[in-house]
């Protein structure tokens, strides 16, 4: 099986009865980039922007970021998309030159946009470099951790100011879903971006309140939960309301149990690790629109995760 989606990765993901899904990539940087090429990637979904900055002893310089993006939009060129995601700091990723203080709960503390917008320098510099970079490919800039309407726009006021002084326009902007509370409230947020990417990890473990990597409850943490699958029809609901479209960039976006369902939902992007491109679309290829909508129309009214999962088995 592994031979023959390799064979055919190159090819569009398109359902037996013709909807196109865009597969595209979760990097970490520009190798990533590179190897997805090889594999059949469509662009990237998710560039963890903090994987470049992790194991620096200092904040790298707007030019040396504006250079980073730039090379990984080079590799996709003018017709892939590129989407760099701001800092997701905090929770389970330290910083090693810009200490948070401890904190008794870091999930439910400062992290991911919440870092940014209290240190307004470091986000405008990277907000910066972002725009700077689009000059080289088609990025667009993602915001983690979205979970107020108010930290939505002062995120993005930043865009606009940056991209104002830089004369520079054109750069769509989304923002994450992976804290109930902006799945429930996705068609008012729906209105002030281009996109939303559905963040399964951080989503299941927020709206089950079961940490993502605990040892013992993990088995339960399951982007499958019916609870889950019903935040992620909420927030395609209100994007489509506005005509907006959504992606899913979260390890659930390459089970082979939740493509079908995913489709069916009406999430139009996949955004995958680089080894499982291939695998997703062969995948994709054998599924019609409608089996898709009958699967994610059953999921929604199941009870629990196994039940969903005994639908696709
Ligand atoms: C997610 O939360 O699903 C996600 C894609 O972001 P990360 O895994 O980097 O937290
Ligand atoms: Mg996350």
């Amino acid at each position: 099986a592994r031979e023959a989606a390799l064979k055919t990765c190159m090819e569009p993901a398109t359902t037996i009865d013709g909807h196109r899904m865009e597969v595209v990539a979760n990097i970490g940087g520009k190798e990533d980039a590179e190897k997805s090429l090889t594999m059949g990637g469509e662009g990237v979904g998710l560039l963890r922007s903090e994987f470049l900055y992790l194991d620096r002893v200092s904040e790298p310089d707007e030019e040396t970021q504006t250079q980073i993006y730039s090379d990984i939009a080079a590799v996709l060129g003018k017709d892939k998309p590129l989407i760099i995601r701001t800092l997701d700091v905090g929770g389970d990723k330290p910083l090693a030159y810009m200490p948070l203080p401890e904190e008794e709960n870091p999930f439910l503390g400062e992290r991911g946009i919440r870092v940014g917008l209290n240190r307004p320098t470091m986000l405008r510099r990277q907000v910066r470099a972002i725009l700077r970079a689009h000059e080289h490919g088609k990025v667009r800039i993602m915001f983690p951790m979205i979970a107020t309407l108010p930290e939505l726009l002062a995120a993005k006021q930043v865009v606009s100011e940056e991209a104002n002084k830089l004369n520079i326009s054109g750069v769509e902007v989304g923002i994450m879903i992976e804290v109930p509370a902006a799945a429930v409230m996705a068609e008012i947020f729906a209105e002030h971006v281009d996109f939303f990417s559905v963040g399964t990890n951080d989503l299941t473990q927020y709206t089950l309140a079961m940490d993502r990597g605990h040892p013992v409850l993990a088995p339960m943490v399951d982007a499958l939960n019916p609870a889950v699958l019903r935040l992620i029809d909420m927030t395609v609901k209100g994007a489509n309301a506005h005509g907006k479209w959504v992606g899913v960039c979260g390890g659930v976006a390459g089970d082979p149990a939740a493509i079908p369902i995913l489709v069916g939902l009406g999430v139009t992007e996949l955004s995958v690790s680089v080894p499982v491109l291939p695998e997703v679309k062969a995948h994709i290829r054998e599924l019609s629109m409608e089996q898709c909508k009958n699967v994610a129309a059953e999921a929604l009214k199941q009870p629990d995760a196994a039940a969903v999962r005994a639908l696709t088995a």
